[in-house]
């Protein structure tokens, strides 16, 4: 059943640029932050909003994401879900979670979806009655995620996961990375109306210093290359015409890496 009252969602910039996320619902009066980048500035939001933070979320092991769960754990007492594959890498988890658990947020819940590639570990939670996925660093706005772990397989995998979504659902990402995925997206779609318009209004909220972030599934189905291996406009591009899905991905990403 959907709650009566919308999610409640703050986001905020931390360290150079990641996100910070709180999710409240009001009902309980639970608030949980996604990931951990700067606990002062989480804390700080969480005062400006008047909530108190009981639960942290962590999508994966890296410090920019899990490197506040002691502090913020000691300062507020609240308890820490994250993914069981890096449990052993995430400090200070109570509730360790696997593809298709459910976590609760008063009433409310998100279900974990697990997305391994950039860390083997990595998961995302969905509101599904709310429409809003926390996506961690699996999927950019017009990018996606370094494998520092996994393999393109594996990510192609994650990604085709988060395909059979809602277009509506609407995309929480841990950093601000969409001008620069514009520029490299132009290079292996450049006559893609979606990617073109996209890219402009980037250009735009970001000489005002405004927050590309969030996107939706619909956006980034339309312009997202490591979203699109299937389509032929970019296959041609890369020669790769009777190429996996996968075997296109891991082109797109391999050239992202050199880029
Ligand atoms: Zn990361
Ligand atoms: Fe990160």
């Amino acid at each position: 059943m959907p709650s009566s009252t919308p999610l409640q969602t703050r986001q905020f910039p931390c360290l150079s640029d990641n996100y910070g996320f709180l999710v409240h619902d009001a009902v309980s009066g639970e608030t949980a932050c996604i990931d951990s980048p700067d606990p002062d500035a989480i804390l700080r939001e969480a005062e400006a909003a008047g909530w108190r933070i009981t639960q942290i979320w962590n999508t994966h092991h890296h410090h920019d994401h899990a490197g506040g769960n002691l502090a913020l754990k000691a300062a507020t007492g609240a308890r820490v879900t994250g993914p069981a594959y890096d449990r052993a890498r995430i400090p200070g988890v109570d509730n360790a979670v696997r593809e298709g658990d459910r976590v609760k947020l008063g009433a409310r819940e998100a279900r974990v979806i697990f997305t391994p590639g950039h860390t083997t570990g990595h998961i995302a939670y969905h509101f599904a009655d709310d429409g809003v996925l926390f996506i961690g660093d699996t999927l950019f706005a017009l990018g996606c995620g370094r494998l520092f772990e996994g393999t393109p397989a594996q990510m192609w995998d994650s990604l085709s996961k988060l395909l059979a979504l809602p277009e509506d659902t609407v995309i929480y990402c841990a950093h601000e990375y969409t001008q620069s995925n514009a520029r490299f997206a132009l290079t292996v779609d450049p006559d893609n109306p979606a990617l073109r318009e996209y890219a402009a209004r980037v250009d735009a909220l970001r000489a005002e210093g405004r927050p590309t972030v969030p996107t939706t599934l619909a956006a980034e189905k339309a312009a997202n290359p490591f979203l699109r291996p299937h389509d032929a406009a970019i296959r041609a591009r890369l020669g790769m015409e009777q190429a996996q899905d996968a075997e296109v991905f891991g082109e797109i990403r391999r050239r992202k890496d050199a880029f």
